[in-house]
C-alpha cells in the first residue's frame, strides 16, 4: 500500500512559519484502498492517470474536482455535457470545468454507466426521500476531502460531482429511478488529468436505495 499524499518530501525547508497555502503535495504513483464508506482527497498533477476500480462490483464512487491554479474553477457536469455534446460519460469523454476548460480525459472505461446529471447523497436528500434524521453521506465525505485539501467547503456543489458507476434510469414518462450498478468485480475507469487538479472522492455510503445494491464495499484508487 502506498500513501498517495506524501506530506513531507517535496516542500522546501523553511524557517518562515507563516502558512499561506495548504501544505499538501501531489499524489505519488501507487494504489490506495478506500474502505466501504471511506473517502480520499488528493492532488493530481497534469498528465497523471487515476484509475478507480470497483473491487467487488456494484459500488458507486462520487468524484468532485477543482483547478489547483484557481479552486473557484470547478468540475461542471452541465458544462461537460454542453462542451462534449454528450449526455453520458464513457471512454473518450472529456470532463470540463465551469469555464469549459478540459480537466480529465477518460482513457478507459469497463462499464460505461455513470451519473452525469450531478449530485451526491446528503442528509437533506435522504431526509426528504426516506424520512431519515442525520445520516452519514457522500456530502460528509466530500466536505472532509475539501477540508483536508484546505479548500472552501461552501463551494462544493452538486454540479461539480460525477457519480461513477451510478445507474439512473430516465424513463420516457419523465420519471427517474435509481437502479443497482451494473459493474462487475474489478471493473475500472481511468482518467488522465489535463490540468493540475484537486480531487475529492467519496465511496458512497448510501444504503437507503439500490445505488450500491444495498451492500457498500471497498474501492481501489491507483495513480500512475
Ligand atoms: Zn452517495
Amino acid at each position: 500500500m502506498t500513501n498517495l499524499i506524501d506530506r513531507h518530501n517535496s516542500e522546501p525547508e523553511s524557517t518562515d512559519m507563516t502558512i499561506t497555502a495548504p501544505f499538501i503535495d501531489f499524489a505519488v504513483p501507487g494504489t490506495i484502498h478506500v474502505p466501504a464508506r471511506g473517502r480520499l482527497a488528493l492532488k493530481l498533477r497534469k498528465g497523471q492517470k487515476m484509475t478507480i476500480t470497483d473491487v467487488k462490483g456494484q459500488q458507486v464512487m462520487d468524484m468532485i474536482a477543482a483547478m489547483v491554479d484557481d479552486p473557484n474553477e470547478r468540475l461542471s457536469c452541465m458544462f461537460s455535457r454542453v462542451s462534449s455534446g454528450k449526455w453520458d460519460l464513457n471512454e473518450g469523454y472529456t470532463v470540463y470545468s465551469t469555464k469549459c476548460t478540459p480537466m480529465l480525459n477518460v482513457l478507459h472505461d469497463d462499464n460505461g454507466t455513470h451519473n452525469m446529471t450531478g449530485g451526491y447523497c446528503s442528509q437533506w436528500s435522504n431526509a426528504i426521500r426516506y424520512g431519515t434524521g442525520k445520516t452519514f453521506t457522500c456530502h460528509d465525505n466530500l466536505v472532509g476531502d475539501w477540508e483536508e485539501l484546505g479548500l472552501d467547503v461552501e463551494k462544493i456543489s452538486p454540479d461539480m460531482c460525477i457519480s461513477l458507476f451510478m445507474n439512473i434510469a430516465h424513463h420516457a414518462d419523465g420519471t427517474m429511478q435509481i437502479q443497482e450498478p451494473t459493474t462487475k468485480p474489478g471493473d475500472r475507469i481511468t482518467f488522465e488529468a489535463q490540468e493540475d487538479l484537486y480531487i475529492g472522492l467519496s465511496n458512497c455510503p448510501e444504503e437507503h436505495n439500490p445505488c450500491n445494491a444495498f451492500h457498500v464495499t471497498e474501492m481501489d484508487v491507483t495513480i500512475e
